[in-house]
């Protein structure tokens, strides 16, 4: 058996699984998954990732926030020396 991509959503999988879809493409996607077995393999096997991802997201969103907030440049001087 030959595993063959879906030409028509192979992009929205993983659209669909991190909730970005419209309402309109949801409701068709879904209709669609009803009918195709790739894209429900695919939301399978994806759908693991979108948890993960916010996971990571979450913590890099933090980390980078923190990170560029806390950056007092030590390097700049602000005294004015007269
Ligand atoms: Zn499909």
């Amino acid at each position: 058996m030959v595993r063959s991509e879906c030409p028509q959503w192979k992009y929205e999988v993983g659209v669909y699984l991190l909730g970005a879809l419209t309402p309109g493409e949801r409701d068709q996607f879904e209709q669609h998954l009803a009918t195709c077995v790739i894209c429900r393999d695919d939301v399978v096997h994806l759908a693991g990732l979108p948890g993960l991802l916010a996971r990571v997201t979450e913590a890099q969103v933090v980390g980078h926030t923190r990170a560029g907030e806390t950056a007092s440049d030590p390097g700049v001087a602000d005294d004015d020396e007269e």
